[in-house]
């Protein structure tokens, strides 16, 4: 099995600047990589206040923060960049033709033994590695947000991964400190086809009256001992991204039980996107 030594992160927002983090501090040599310089500084300064955090806690020591940050070194030049890699991990917005641009580049310029990866949440590994030439080397590891703090990192096997990438990839997420479960490329993975029809299906409730927001929450939090309701948790996620991601389901699988409900269009629409624009179903 190819040794990991040095990891190229691709995209320094939520996503990757918990990546780099994360694989710094297990000590390995991290490039994270931005089109944009100002989100590169903005990541160091994130990444840097949760050491902190993390060292305030006791659960590294405050002379472990220079050696882990010492590991990342940020660019703007992606080809640059792949020259060294071992393996890539793409966490660049979710967009495909933003992706396929990025993996088109790192076939060209990344060593043949690296593995490139894709944190998507949504988007079909199988068509993101057939935009390459080493489908066999394509896989994806979906991580959670926050990254230093959730355990999960959903293994996407594609249509042609070979068994070398698989198992070379399983053993890095553990690496990693994650609990990788693997899990097959057809829409949303296991995480999403489970969660987003759930929130789709609260927000049913809602339009129909069954009940308010809080009484939904309410429901799944005590009865279900979910730390936090569905509707909270889509305001959480973004009413614009859950709605992306049911529209992936419903295309992909083809199936009605995945529409989205008219409710979630309805406040897209209206720009309701939940915390981040201040109000959801809730307001902040
Ligand atoms: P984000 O918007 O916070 O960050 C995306 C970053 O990608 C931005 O800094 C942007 O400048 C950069 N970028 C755009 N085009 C680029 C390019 N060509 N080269 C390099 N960098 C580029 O997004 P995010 O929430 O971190 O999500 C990133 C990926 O992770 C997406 O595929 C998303 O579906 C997935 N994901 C997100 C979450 C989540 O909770 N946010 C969870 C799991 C997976």
């Amino acid at each position: 099995m190819p040794e990991i030594r040095t990891i190229l992160v691709v995209g320094a927002g939520t996503m990757g600047n918990g990546i780099a983090h994360v694989a710094a501090q297990c000590g390995y040599s991290v490039r994270l990589v931005d089109v944009s310089a100002d989100r590169l500084s903005v990541a160091l300064q994130t990444i840097e206040s949760n050491l902190a955090r993390q060292a305030k806690k006791g659960t590294i020591a405050d002379s472990d923060i220079p050696n882990i940050l010492a590991r990342i070194t940020q660019t703007t030049d992606l080809p640059a960049a792949a020259r060294d890699a071992d393996i890539a991990i793409e966490a660049a917005s979710e967009n495909f033709d933003v992706k396929r641009s990025i993996f088109e580049t790192l076939d060209n310029a990344a060593p043949e033994h690296c593995i490139l990866a894709s944190n998507t949440s949504s988007i079909s590994i199988t068509a993101i590695a057939a935009t390459t030439a080493r489908a066999d080397r394509v896989i994806g590891m979906h991580f959670f947000n926050p990254v230093p703090v959730m355990k999960l990192c959903e293994i996407v096997r594609g249509q042609s991964t070979s068994d070398q990438t698989y198992a070379t990839t399983f053993a890095l997420a553990q690496a990693l400190g994650k609990t990788p479960v693997t899990v097959q490329d057809y829409p949303g993975f296991v995480s999403n086809r489970i969660l987003m029809p759930m929130i789709n299906e609260a927000i049913y409730c809602l339009m129909e009256g069954v009940a308010s927001a809080e009484d939904i929450d309410t429901v799944m939090k005590l009865g279900m001992n979910h730390p936090m309701g569905p509707l909270q948790l889509a305001d959480f996620i973004g009413l614009d991204v859950c709605l992306a991601i049911m529209e992936v389901l419903h295309e992909g699988l083809g199936d009605d039980k995945y529409r989205p409900c008219p409710l979630l269009r309805r406040m897209v629409a209206a720009g309701l996107l939940g915390r981040k624009t201040g109000r959801g179903f809730y307001s902040y």
